[in-house]
């Protein structure tokens, strides 16, 4: 059987899955080109560590280029511009041609409201946004707004706290968001113990408030002005622009529309998953690294099925995975089941975890 041509674009979770598998078990059925905008990968998980001073930048990463290199793959180091079956347009016009095609290229943020391009730090893509919060000089902000209440939101309003406070200088960081509760997702109980953990650390949460503007010392709620040195909008996922950029089908929030296989619906050889990727049949499920992870697994699997003609596996949505928020201070809240902990043996399981990930990973 002669190999097929496969491209990968984007070294997300996902991917860095696939990879993996090929390292352990080469498939002389596949081909490999990957198409990497950055040399190095973030793991999301360990990001928010990195904010609250737990670990240093480099070890939340991971060398997506050395690894697709270990794969047997070719490396392409440049962003795509638009995909369609059979080919990957790149940023410089080039073309890739290729037999099938997977995209793993995450997600970015891009809300209606004015003033939030001018005057917040977008928490995605999660790949830049140490970067550009270091960039933002923010070391003596006094007020910190972070506007979004689910889980990264929130877990964002705790790491800016404690990697802004310094003797003799405390900020005061409110968390807002338009749902009536923080991680609206959870059982009551579950975000009731998570506010109260927030009062004890002085982050102040604020709900039902809907964004109207951001200024550049304030954030206007339909309710009221919160002044604002530092505003970070960590609400929604929309889209990145190779995605906006291809005609493939979309589900009705702009993202890939694909089959429980993972495979682009209407196309047998074009697969998406992570962030990217709306399942057709569960369009609300949470976009989250643990997802990208967990399809990243099915993935690997299925675009090997694809080379030998196999049949595809199915994706099933995990309902109740593990969501850890790092606290501040070596201090984590763990929440599974409608159950949560929080403290700092529930940061030390968070750490293992991520560890034990990153650790799988570089391989
Ligand atoms: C503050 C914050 C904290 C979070 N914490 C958690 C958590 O603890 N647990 C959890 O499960 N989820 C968490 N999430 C959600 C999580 O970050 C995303 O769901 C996850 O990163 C999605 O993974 P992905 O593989 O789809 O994409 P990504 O991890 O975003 O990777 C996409 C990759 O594609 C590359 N790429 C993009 N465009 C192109 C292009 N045109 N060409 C080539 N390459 C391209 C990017 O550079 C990147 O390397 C958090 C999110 C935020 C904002």
């Amino acid at each position: 059987m002669t190999a097929k041509h496969l491209v990968l674009v984007g070294g997300g979770h996902a991917h860095i899955e696939v990879l993996c598998d090929l390292v352990r078990a080469p498939e002389p059925t596949l081909r490999i080109t990957a198409i990497l905008d950055r040399r190095l990968s973030v793991y999301t998980g360990m990001v928010p560590g990195v904010i609250a001073g737990d670990y240093a930048p480099q070890e939340a990463t991971i060398d997506v280029t050395a690894l697709a290199e270990r794969a047997g793959a070719a490396v392409i180091l440049k962003a795509a511009r638009a995909v369609e079956d059979g080919a990957a347009r790149l940023i410089d016009g080039d073309v890739v041609g290729c037999d099938g095609l997977s995209l793993n290229v995450g997600s970015t943020m891009a809300p209606d409201v004015p003033g939030v391009s001018v005057h917040a730090v977008a928490a995605r893509p999660i790949a830049t946004l140490v970067e550009r919060l270091t960039a933002h000089r923010s070391r003596d902000a006094r007020n910190v707004v972070v506007v979004g209440s689910g889980a990264a939101g929130v877990e964002l309003g705790f790491v800016l706290k404690h990697r802004l406070s310094h003797p003799g200088h405390s900020p005061h960081v409110t968390v807002v968001g338009a749902a009536p509760r923080a991680l609206p997702r959870q059982p009551v109980r579950v975000s009731e113990h998570l506010e109260r953990i927030a009062r004890a650390a002085g982050v102040v949460m604020l709900h039902s408030q809907r964004v109207t503007e951001v200024r550049a010392n304030a954030v206007a709620t339909d309710s009221r002005d919160l002044p604002s040195d530092l505003t970070v909008w960590a609400a929604g996922a929309t889209p990145p622009s190779v995605v906006q950029g291809s005609a493939l089908p979309k589900a009705a929030d702009g993202f890939i529309s694909v089959d429980r296989s993972l495979r682009v619906v209407g196309s047998s050889s074009l697969f998406a998953a992570g962030d990217c990727a709306t399942l057709i049949d569960e369009s609300t499920a949470p976009k989250s690294g643990v997802a990208a992870v967990r399809q990243g697994e099915v993935l690997a699997r299925n675009l090997r099925a694809w080379a030998r003609r196999e049949s595809p596996e199915r994706y099933t949505q995990q309902h109740h995975a593990l969501c850890a928020i790092n606290l501040g201070g070596q201090r984590a809240f763990v929440t599974k089941y409608g159950l949560s902990v929080s403290g700092r043996l529930a940061w030390q399981l968070k750490d293992f975890i991520d560890r034990r990930y990153i650790g799988r990973s570089r391989i």
